[in-house]
């Protein structure tokens, strides 16, 4: 953990009384452990993105480009007249303050500014300053701002204090979407060069060799064989996983961690195993070897972009469909943009279950299905045969990852696997569950050490909750759909909640396969062995 860390203790004692400074006064401190650092110039020109350079938000001078404020003001117009949506965002706030308790930042920081309604007014200040006729005659007396650098630099700093979980938006009456408006100012910030490093390089790597990652094709099989390898040790059974076979009926696209980092990677060997069990015929691909997509976290065309690569795959492998894993942003890109962005695709075919002959109606327009709903379909028809009781070591809550709660109301599947492949499931309290989980705390680009600080404030109410069915039930495994979720949770966990481990829904599917012909398990997919009456079920 981070030097910048202060203890649990200490980080708990939260002041919710207002600071006495008025919100206009725009100065921010950039204290170590509260910020993301800045992209390097390599990334940015990798990307062919402007004013590339060395430099980091502590800096006082920020080396913008002379003509900075009048980039962004373009750009601010541009946007308003393209997103129907961002002007209306910019109009319909009635200020009621619905939203402000809702953020997982507020709540873990105190701060106003982190209140959605403020992070909003950051911006909304700037539009009515310039964009508005009030604003523009009476300024400040209209609440507008001027654009300075001093608001420039706040905009950083909340901006990239928002995951774009949208949780807010859920409790707004307007249904206005913070998310959207943050969305939209790092967009602006990108014109002149202010972005991290943490979102471009994943994104430049990506570019440059199909994963967040950089890992390159022969690294990817490497990984993949390695799996495959350390199955085989696991249950006896050799199992394949075909990389780049052109015809295969579906391509399978996962986010990289999941093959290279842990507990990601136990959720790929229940993949790998389960496609084994019901004979897919699917293909990995070498290049669309990322589900997910840091465009969402830096502008609409670098989404747009990044999305573009998992469809020219399935177009040049000429599978009929798309099936999707654990992964958070992904499926948000997928369900709210590929649409309107790359799609219809229309090369593809509506996706049909090859072995229940279920057709996925509402996969109809992406051609692109959720694991969990594939995995729950299997079962629902009684095509999988499974023992829970290989779960029994763990006593299991879910954590509703926020884009696949949020952005495309994935709430039951994984529920109806966890109950189906395990013994014991216990769901946090209600208002932090479904469509009001609260975030990790890390997405959007947020994940880094050099954020500590932030990133477990952040993680406070949902660690909180976990803490609740901790205590009540003795839950210690955290279930979750997200690749982020699955990288930052630990983390957030072991500071806040100790006793409770992370792990993918399809981890535990690969725990209870039972799988024909296999040997005698001895030990779960992360190597621990199983109790003796377990493992004696299939001796
Ligand atoms: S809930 Fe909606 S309308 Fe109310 S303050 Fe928040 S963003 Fe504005
Ligand atoms: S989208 Fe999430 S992180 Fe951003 S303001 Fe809303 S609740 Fe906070």
């Amino acid at each position: 953990m981070s030097e910048a860390a202060p203890k649990p203790e200490e980080l708990v004692q939260i002041n919710y009384d207002p600071p006495r400074r008025d919100w206009r006064d725009a100065h921010v401190d950039y204290r170590k452990g509260t910020f993301c650092y800045s992209a390097a110039a390599k990334n940015l020109q990798y990307l062919d993105l402007p004013n590339p350079r060395d430099w980091q938000p502590f800096d006082k001078d920020w080396k913008l480009p002379p003509n900075w404020r009048e980039t962004i003001l373009q750009g601010m117009k541009e946007r308003l007249d393209k997103f129907r949506s961002f002007r209306l965002f910019m109009d319909i706030c009635v200020r009621c303050g619905a939203c402000a308790d809702k953020c997982h930042f507020f709540l873990g920081s105190a701060d106003p500014k982190n209140m959605p309604v403020l992070r909003a007014e950051l911006l909304r200040s700037v539009y009515r300053r310039y964009f508005t006729l009030s604003g523009r005659i009476f300024r400040g007396l209209a609440g507008g701002r001027e654009l300075t650098e001093d608001v420039l630099k706040e905009w950083f700093y909340y901006f990239y204090q928002c995951t774009e979980c949208r949780r807010c938006s859920v409790f707004c009456p307007f249904g206005i979407d913070t998310a959207e408006i943050t969305m939209m100012v790092r967009e602006l910030l990108n014109l002149v060069g202010v972005n991290t490093n943490w979102v471009l390089e994943p994104a430049a790597n990506c570019f440059r060799t199909g994963n967040h990652l950089g890992i390159q094709p022969h690294g990817f099989k490497d990984s993949i064989d390695f799996a495959v390898d350390e199955l085989e040790e696991i249950t006896g059974i050799r199992v394949e996983a075909p990389i780049n076979r052109k015809g295969a009926e579906i391509l399978f696209i996962v986010p990289s961690a999941d093959y290279f980092g842990t507990p990601h990677y136990y959720t790929l060997l229940g993949y790998l195993m389960l496609f084994h069990e019901i004979g897919l015929d699917y293909t990995f691909s070498a290049y669309a070897s990322e589900g997910g997509n840091f465009g969402l976290f830096s502008s609409h065309e670098m989404m747009k972009r990044l999305n573009a690569k998992m469809y020219a795959e399935a177009q040049r492998l000429g599978v009929k469909w798309i099936l999707g894993g654990e992964c958070g942003h992904m499926w948000r890109v997928v369900h709210q943009y590929m649409n309107t962005m790359n799609g219809p695709a229309d090369f593809l075919e509506e996706p049909v279950s090859p072995i229940t002959g279920t057709r996925f109606e509402n996969a109809d327009a992406t051609k692109m299905v959720h694991i969990c709903e594939f995995t729950s379909d299997l079962i629902h028809n009684n095509k999988l045969k499974l023992d829970p009781r290989r779960n029994d070591h763990w006593k299991v809550t879910f954590h509703d990852s926020c884009n696949p709660a949020r952005a495309m109301g994935l709430l039951e599947e994984p529920r109806y696997i966890l109950r189906n492949v395990s013994n014991q499931f216990y769901e946090m309290p209600e208002n932090t569950i479904r469509e009001q989980t609260f975030c990790c705390g890390s997405g959007a680009g947020l994940g880094t050490d050099e954020n500590i600080e932030m990133r477990l404030r952040g993680g406070l109410p949902r660690a909180n909750a976990v803490k609740h069915v901790r205590d009540k039930h003795g839950v210690n495994l955290l279930t979750c759909i997200c690749a982020i979720d699955k990288a930052t949770l630990p983390t957030a966990l072991e500071y806040w909640t100790p006793g409770v481990e992370v792990g993918g829904i399809h981890e535990l599917v690969g725990n209870a396969l039972v799988m024909k012909g296999e040997q005698e398990r001895t030990t779960d997919l992360r190597g621990e062995p199983l109790h003796q009456k377990e493992a004696a079920v299939h001796a």
